[in-house]
């Protein structure tokens, strides 16, 4: 007996690709089932969050629908990813967030936006907020440094504590000791793996998305999102030690590391989520689960209103839009914070832990990862 019917049926499918192993060359999942005779809950929530929904076990599988076994990987394996986001939300008060996500991620990402114009307008005369402020502390004009150092900073704090407890819970599901997750050797294999999306290729030949063709383009719009993600963040980053350790206040000339890597990022977090929107909206629906289609929306979404904004504001920040602007993207950014615990941002943490694992289980069975 399983905790949902998901994982009752995940349980059936893992039976039936145990006794065939045709799809053993394609990705992680597969040789991680080899490795065991019976399936706990915790692992098949492994496999789930293992599984890359490349598609490619589904066209490959000759037990696919219409045959009676009804093998379908991806959409099984997707559901029960869903269903594990939801189980290792901390607090657990917030599980909800994830039953209906596209709709909660747009009301606190409204309401935040909200909060920040009207709290502009209401700190601020008019001519504070639409006159133009130019030079080094233009932005600390509308809010000061150390309001908007402590606002992010705990919504920050936040995310990385409620992402962290969540960690805790998947890798206590998947019955490991905490310890395990400190292995230099597993963590190393693990990056490496998901630095490349090296499961996110069919086996080589690349994704399956509205037929049977395989194609790179998910996986090179995904790098582009992940990437621009993680350059934005570099950007916040070395904008922070210049202002505590140089003294150096923000807005920076174009030509500045901080402005340089958040445009890098951020043309990544135009094209990345649009292009993955595109791909989303061609895929063939037996590979995907139709009910989380809000949650990977709102953030593709969240990603990509984070960059533009962001743009905006970098383009227009010598003008009397700079104000209006610096609100907008102050509100995005703050509900992608907040709302980081409580959607698809949380797929790349449980994947990557889900690598480790396989990275050491691997190697602790004397095989090459
Ligand atoms: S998905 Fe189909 S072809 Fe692949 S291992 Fe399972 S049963 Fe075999
Ligand atoms: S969809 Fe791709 S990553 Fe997922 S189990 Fe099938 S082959 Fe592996």
């Amino acid at each position: 007996m399983h905790g949902s019917k998901i994982l009752e049926e995940a349980d059936r499918l893992m039976t039936v690709c145990n006794s065939c192993r045709y799809c053993e060359g394609l990705c992680a999942v597969f040789p991680a089932m080899e490795m065991r005779r019976s399936f706990s809950d915790g692992d098949l929530n492994y496999f789930a969050n293992l599984c890359h929904s490349c598609g490619a076990c589904y066209t490959d599988c000759q037990f696919s629908p219409p045959h009676e076994f009804n093998v379908n990987v991806p959409k099984t394996l997707a559901i029960a990813r869903a269903e594990s986001y939801a189980a290792y939300a901390w607090p657990r008060a917030f599980s909800g967030a994830f039953a209906r996500n596209g709709l909660a991620i747009s009301i606190i990402a409204a309401l935040s936006v909200a909060a920040f114009i009207f709290g502009f307008a209401a700190f601020n005369d008019r001519q504070v907020l639409f006159g133009i402020h130019t030079g080094p502390g233009a932005f600390y004009a509308l809010m000061p440094h150390n309001a908007m150092a402590a606002l992010f900073g705990a919504a920050f704090l936040y995310a990385i504590v409620a992402l962290v407890m969540g960690v805790r819970a998947f890798w206590r599901d998947i019955g490991e000791p905490i310890g395990m997750l400190a292995d230099p050797p597993s963590l190393w294999q693990a990056m490496k793996d998901a630095g490349e999306l090296r499961y996110l290729d069919g086996g080589g030949v690349g994704c399956v998305n509205e037929d049977e063709r395989p194609t790179d383009r998910r996986k090179i719009f995904h790098h582009l999102t992940f990437y621009g993600f993680a350059l934005c963040f570099a950007a916040t980053c070395v904008a922070t030690l210049y202002h505590f350790l140089l003294a150096r206040e923000a807005p920076y000339a174009w030509w500045d590391l901080p402005v340089v890597l958040g445009t890098l990022g951020g043309i990544g977090l135009l094209i990345g989520p649009a292009g993955l929107f595109a791909e989303k909206s061609k895929r063939d629906p037996a590979l995907v689960d139709e009910k989380g289609a809000g949650m990977d929306t709102a953030f593709i979404a969240m990603l990509f209103l984070t960059s533009l904004t962001g743009i905006a504001l970098l383009l227009l920040r010598d003008t009397a839009a700079m104000g209006p602007l610096l609100a907008l993207h102050l509100g995005v950014v703050f509900s992608l914070f907040v709302t980081m615990p409580y959607g698809k941002f949380v797929h790349g943490i449980y994947r990557y832990v889900a690598l480790v694992r396989y990275a050491k289980e691997r190697r602790q069975a004397g095989h090459t990862v």
